[in-house]
């Protein structure tokens, strides 16, 4: 038994301690058009898009509704979901529910108006602050791609970035679906080929280096689908061996791979039409056999590979799990894995990130991850003491603070 209460230690622990959110598709508002927050974009989220297109009003095909203006869309997705016949009990309805308790909004509102003219009421900045503040958020990782339209010309111009939003340099315009990107890259200055040749590969490092260096990228991220394998002739896999791990092992910083992705199974919903599959991770051992001096931080989409997630990391240190990605960032499914992953790994994973596009997604999505995760260190560190551990506070908060302030990778 302990001296002290290892719940309210463990509660202090998250209190006391700003989040590092090392997944996001969040963007500063000096980013312009990137940066998204408030109400409408909030509803409009393809989360809720693609569970209103289950519930829409007689007469209102999914095509009719996808193609609405936003406002609209978000006035329909508020009465079918919020003020309509059901309660909006899903896990990305919960999350707004919170979001407007926090915000101290009447979630129970006939419309919107109430939450607009809160969001309008304040600058970007100031709205950012607030967020951060009430989300207990310190940092956030954005999810950064020279190649995007509006993105790269920010970067090329040069741009002031708020020190809280730290750079990732995404790959996936770049070497997916090899040469669509070719003639992109080539109007930026590299000199690749159509063919997978040893000079499109030198150019393509060449492309990662620079890049990495200009946006201070804190490591390089790419999604890919379950049938990715290594090795294999397939051009995504020659990319990977020839051009992300070299380029993540000269440059010493990880190489992040979010795996089990299947895009478009249903192209009606748009942004809501991607799902997912189980990935073979005997190609994980290949990758980590071989490359012993690069960091993977890895985050698989099936729950059906989060066990053997466990204890592939149990072979190769230079396994890092990641996160509860999208389809089981769920409660059920978020203690489940947290539990496995404390028992099998210890403390060397980051155990959430919030993948938020909509700044106001923060202020649902770690409330709901550190609801169901503490539990779950609080029965851990119950059994640490059952078993003769004379723990202390000072030991929860050292744990928690690393876990959740990126890692020992990022921190
Ligand atoms: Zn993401």
């Amino acid at each position: 038994m302990s001296d002290f209460s290892i719940a309210e230690a463990v509660h202090n622990a998250f209190e006391n301690h700003a989040i590092v959110d090392i997944h996001t598709h969040l963007y500063p508002a000096s980013m312009g058009e990137l940066y998204l927050a408030g109400p409408d974009e909030l509803l409009t989220y393809h989360y809720l898009k693609a569970e209103c297109s289950r519930m829409l009003p007689e007469g209102v095909a999914v095509d009719t509704f996808n193609n609405m203006p936003t406002t609209e869309q978000a006035d329909m997705i508020w009465q079918q979901l919020f003020v309509g016949n059901s309660s909006p009990i899903s896990e990305a309805q919960l999350g707004i529910v919170t979001v407007m308790n926090r915000l101290g909004l009447n979630p129970r509102a006939k419309n919107l108006s109430e939450f607009r003219a809160f969001h309008k009421s304040k600058t970007p900045e100031e709205y950012t602050d607030m967020v951060f503040e009430n989300a207990g958020v310190a940092s956030v990782y954005m999810t950064n791609d020279p190649l995007d339209a509006t993105e790269g010309p920010m970067w090329q111009q040069g741009i002031d970035i708020d020190s809280r939003f730290k750079a990732v340099l995404r790959l996936d315009s770049a070497l997916m679906n090899w040469p669509a990107p070719a003639d992109k890259l080539r109007a930026m200055g590299y000199n690749v080929e159509d063919c997978l040749s040893d000079k499109t590969f030198a150019e393509l490092r060449r492309y990662l280096t620079d890049w990495v260096q200009k946006m201070d990228a804190r490591y390089m991220a790419i999604s890919l689908p379950p049938d990715f394998a290594y090795p294999s002739e397939d051009s995504i896999t020659q990319m990977m061996g020839n051009v992300v791990y070299p380029t993540a092992h000269e440059l010493q910083i990880p190489s992040a791979m979010m795996i089990g992705v299947t895009r478009q199974v249903n192209p009606l919903l748009k942004d809501g039409g991607d799902s997912l599959g189980k990935w073979d991770i005997a190609n994980l051992e290949r990758i980590a056999r071989d490359w012993p001096d690069v960091n993977f931080l890895i985050t698989l989409l099936s729950r059906e590979n989060q066990h053997e997630l466990c204890v592939t990391g149990r072979k190769f240190p230079n396994v890092h799990p990641f996160g509860c990605w999208w389809f089981l960032n769920n409660p059920s499914i978020i203690r489940e894995i947290t539990a496995e992953r404390l028992e099998l790994l210890g403390t060397s994973f980051v155990p959430q990130h919030s993948d938020a596009r909509i700044l106001d997604q923060l202020l649902y999505k770690w409330t709901h991850s550190i609801g169901v995760i503490a539990p779950v260190f609080i029965d851990k560190y119950e059994s640490l003491c059952a078993a003769g551990w004379p723990l202390t506070p000072a030991d929860i908060q050292r744990d928690i603070a690393t876990m959740f302030g990126g890692g020992k990778l990022l921190d």
